[in-house]
C-alpha cells in the first residue's frame, strides 16, 4: 500500500469488507472453547473485529498488524473501551511471527491473509495453534464458476490467486485442518463500514490533490474497484472459513 492509500484506509471504520454480525456468526460456530481463550487477530487493521471478539468472548486477544498507525488507532480505541486488560496490540509481520508453539486457542484473520496467500497462511500459522484450536479466516473468493470476461480479467490482474469458494475446502484439508463451516459475507458488508466511507474520503481527497496525476490515478483505481463490485457482486465476495486443527 502506498502513503496516500494508507491515508484513505486510516480514516475508515474497517480496512476491508466485514461486519460485526458476521464476526459474531463465525465466532458462534466455535464449540468447546476454554472459558478464557487465547485469541490472535492477524492483520487487525484498526481493530473493529478485535473489539467485537473481545465482547463476544472472555478471551485474551492479541491484535497484530504491520502498519503502525493502524495499531495506534486500535490502541486508542482499546483505551476508550473497558477492554484494555484483555487486548494487547502489537506491530508485527504475519509472515514472521515469533509466538510460542501451540499458544492460541483461536487464530482469527479478516480480509488480510491474502497478503501472504491463503494457502501459505494456513501452513505457516498452524504451529501457533493448539491441537483442536480454530483458524477463522475471511478470504476473497469466486461464488460462481462461470464468469463474465470483464470481472475475470479484472481479478486476473488484482488477485490472480483467487479461488472458487469450494476449491478451498480441499486446500484446507490438505493443510491439516478440518472444515467446520463456511458462509459468504453479505454484499452489504462491502459498503456499510468500508466502500461508503472510502467513497466520501476519496471525494474529499480528489479535491485536495487536484492536478496530482499519481493521486488521481490511485483514486480512479479505487473507483474502478467499487464499480466492479456494484456490477458483479453476485460473482465474487468474501467467504468466512471456519477450520479446526
Ligand atoms: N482485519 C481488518 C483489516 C483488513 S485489511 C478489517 O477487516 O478491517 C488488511 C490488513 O492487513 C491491513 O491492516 C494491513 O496493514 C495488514 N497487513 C498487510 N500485510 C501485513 C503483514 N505482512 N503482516 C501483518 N499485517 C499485514
Amino acid at each position: 500500500m502506498e502513503g496516500l492509500a494508507f491515508q484513505i484506509y486510516e480514516s475508515l471504520p474497517r480496512q476491508g469488507p466485514g461486519d460485526n454480525a458476521s464476526t459474531k456468526k463465525a465466532f458462534q460456530k466455535l464449540v468447546d472453547l476454554p472459558k478464557n481463550p487465547e485469541i490472535l487477530d492477524i492483520g487487525s487493521g484498526t481493530g473493529t473485529q478485535t473489539l467485537e471478539l473481545a465482547k463476544l468472548s472472555l478471551g485474551n486477544i492479541t491484535a497484530l498488524d504491520s502498519h503502525t498507525p493502524f495499531i495506534d488507532i486500535l490502541k486508542y480505541r482499546v483505551r476508550e473501551s473497558n477492554l484494555k486488560k484483555r487486548i494487547r496490540c502489537i506491530v508485527g509481520d504475519m509472515t514472521s511471527m515469533d509466538f510460542a508453539e501451540w499458544k492460541f486457542d483461536v487464530i482469527w484473520s479478516e480480509g488480510a491473509a491474502y497478503n501472504m496467500g491463503f494457502e501459505n497462511a494456513l501452513k505457516s500459522w498452524k504451529t501457533f495453534l493448539k491441537p483442536g484450536g480454530y483458524l477463522v479466516v475471511s478470504e476473497l473468493v469466486w461464488f460462481k464458476e462461470e464468469l463474465p470476461d470483464e470481472i475475470r480479467e479484472y481479478f486476473l490482474k488484482e488477485y490472480p490467486d483467487m479461488k472458487h469458494f469450494e476449491h478451498i475446502y480441499s486446500m484446507v484439508e490438505s493443510a491439516g485442518y478440518r472444515m467446520i463451516d463456511y458462509f459468504p459475507l453479505p454484499s452489504s458488508s462491502w459498503w456499510t463500514d468500508y466502500y461508503t466511507s472510502a467513497e466520501k474520503k476519496i471525494v474529499e481527497m480528489r479535491h485536495k490533490y487536484q492536478g496530482n496525476k499519481e493521486a488521481q490515478s490511485l483514486f480512479d483505481s479505487f473507483h474502478l474497484e467499487m464499480d466492479m463490485h456494484r456490477k458483479y457482486s453476485e460473482y465474487y465476495g468474501y467467504g468466512f472459513y471456519i477450520m479446526r486443527k
